[in-house]
């Protein structure tokens, strides 16, 4: 194979959808894959459609997922610059070129004029069975066209789609696929104010930055046709094509929108993104308490398999592993249970301090002043039970505090008033406990007494943290200290007893 170069060429409109940050991943497993360059382009040329901050969330969301680009606006390279904004100059001599040899012509008409053409037939296309009717370089005489030019400041640049022809490419997830040209339409490549549209540039580009294979959304596949009209005029040879499937809504009907995360309750963007209009506020991955690499590993198995049933597979071994012909090519469902499983595997396996790290700011906003030694055993303790790692707060928030309320179900059952006695010997016992074991202070004493723990247990669980969940419940009080549980079940009791003499 050729130099592999591929590129992830998002365009800054808004905060990065799912399916953009899985075509990033494939593109840079594919790169990683064959010892190719992983290439980020910005492709920016849409004014309209601009949103301030979405570039940088793009570079922010890589970063995060830590698959930096070797080439790219905040990268460099040797086909710098990788923003097509600052490209601009480049693209007018292609569109000109193309003009000059016949492949593309002026078109005149006025958006409204093109309305009110759509409103009558609203299958109406600007092609083959078209553009001699209207008014364009084709259908009027040169001299006219000259007098248009010179009038008009705003004629944009067409591409000339051949008639009568099959358009034909083998694309590497979707074989061989096949169009019509008299269906296509002849898409603006320059606008009228001298701005190239997507289709111009982003050839031009993946030409001269060398790209080798394209590897893209589904929802390009109809503008595949265009490019490779255009690679045949402009005499190039045309990148290999790889169309990835689209993402689908849990019900597996139609597209994953970036509106679905707020209706099923679950991320579709990596990173939160915060606008000034609260309709577009997306709560992100990252916020939402997953790993990175849980992400990961859920994005490269929504479309592709390694071809056996292995389904924790670290960046390494899905690098090693992957490969397009393994793509699928109906749509993925997008499965957040599936998301949650992952996350919950890749907490178990992450490094307690780092888990400490990651909720340290909030375990802090909430008011808690914790050490990091602590903050690091509560994660050890706690995360085999969660599936987000903010779930280590909220499920163990018996660690920061005492619990203000108590499982009262279980205590009606539980609880007799003839244990209180022993229950407070057991709490007088912990408060000495640092001078001996507190397994001893609690089992010993229940075991000394001919008692049962399976009576006593339950109860002092829920003494300590309020519910009958949790993790070990003589590492727990370790955690919490001898003497803070003490104080907890002395003060749990009189809620006991409130409970079963009311
Ligand atoms: N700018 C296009 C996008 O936003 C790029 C499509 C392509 O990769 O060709 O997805």
């Amino acid at each position: 194979m050729t130099d592999v170069r591929v590129r992830f060429a998002p365009s800054p409109t808004g905060a990065l959808h799912i399916g953009g940050v899985r075509t990033a991943l494939y593109n840079y497993f594919f790169a990683k894959k064959h010892k190719g360059t992983f290439i980020l382009r910005i492709e920016d040329t849409d004014q309209t459609r601009y949103v301030e901050g979405a570039e940088q969330y793009i570079i922010d969301a890589l970063d995060w997922l830590g698959i930096t680009p070797q080439e790219g606006p905040h990268s460099g390279g040797n086909y710098s610059p990788y923003r097509q904004s600052e490209r601009k100059d480049i693209y007018r001599q292609y569109a000109d070129k193309l003009v000059e040899n016949g492949y593309a012509y002026y078109a005149f008409d006025s958006a409204e004029e093109l309305d009110a053409l759509r409103k009558a037939d609203p299958e109406f296309k600007y092609g083959v069975h078209t553009r001699n009717n209207l008014k364009n370089s084709l259908s009027l005489s040169t001299d006219a066209t000259r007098q248009l030019l010179e009038a008009d400041q705003h004629a944009v640049i067409r591409l000339k789609i051949p008639s009568n022809e099959s358009i034909e490419f083998d694309d590497l997830i979707r074989g061989h696929v096949i169009f019509d040209s008299n269906e296509l339409d002849d898409k603006v490549i320059l606008k009228g104010d001298g701005m190239p549209t997507y289709h111009l540039a982003n050839i031009v580009d993946d030409h001269l930055m060398k790209i080798s294979h394209v590897i893209r959304g589904e929802e390009w596949l109809s503008s595949t046709p265009h490019h490779i009209i255009m690679y045949r005029y402009f005499g190039w040879t045309s990148p290999d094509f790889a169309h990835l499937p689209l993402i689908l809504k849990p019900t597996g009907q139609g597209k994953l929108s970036k509106r679905d995360g707020a209706k099923f309750g679950f991320p579709v963007f990596p990173l939160s993104w915060n606008s000034d209009n609260p309709e577009d506020n997306f709560i992100g991955f990252r916020e939402d308490g997953y790993l990175p690499e849980s992400l990961i590993n859920f994005l490269a198995l929504l479309g592709w398999s390694p071809g056996n049933d292995q389904e924790i597979l670290s960046v390494e071994e899905i690098e090693a592993l992957f490969s397009l012909e393994k793509i699928v090519k109906s749509g993925a469902r997008f499965d957040i249970d599936k998301a949650l499983w992952f996350n919950q595997q890749y907490i178990i396996k992450a490094d307690n301090r780092r888990l400490a790290g990651l909720i340290q700011p909030q375990v802090a906003l909430e008011g808690y002043i914790v050490t990091m030694e602590y903050l690091s055993e509560v994660c050890r303790l706690m995360k085999e039970r969660v599936h987000k790692t903010h779930e280590i707060i909220t499920n163990g928030r018996f660690f920061f505090v005492a619990p203000n309320s108590y499982d009262d179900a279980t205590i009606t059952k539980k609880y007799k008033s003839e244990n209180r006695e022993h229950l407070e010997i057991i709490a007088e016992r912990l408060a000495q406990a640092e001078t001996f074991d507190i397994e001893n202070a609690i089992k010993g004493y229940i075991q000394d007494k001919g008692l049962k723990l399976g009576e006593f247990m339950p109860i002092i669980r829920i003494a300590i943290s309020g519910s009958m969940q949790g993790p070990d419940l003589m590492e727990s009080i370790h955690l919490i200290g001898a003497k803070a549980s003490s104080d907890r079940i002395r003060t749990a009791i009189h809620h006991f007893e409130k409970i079963v003499t009311s």
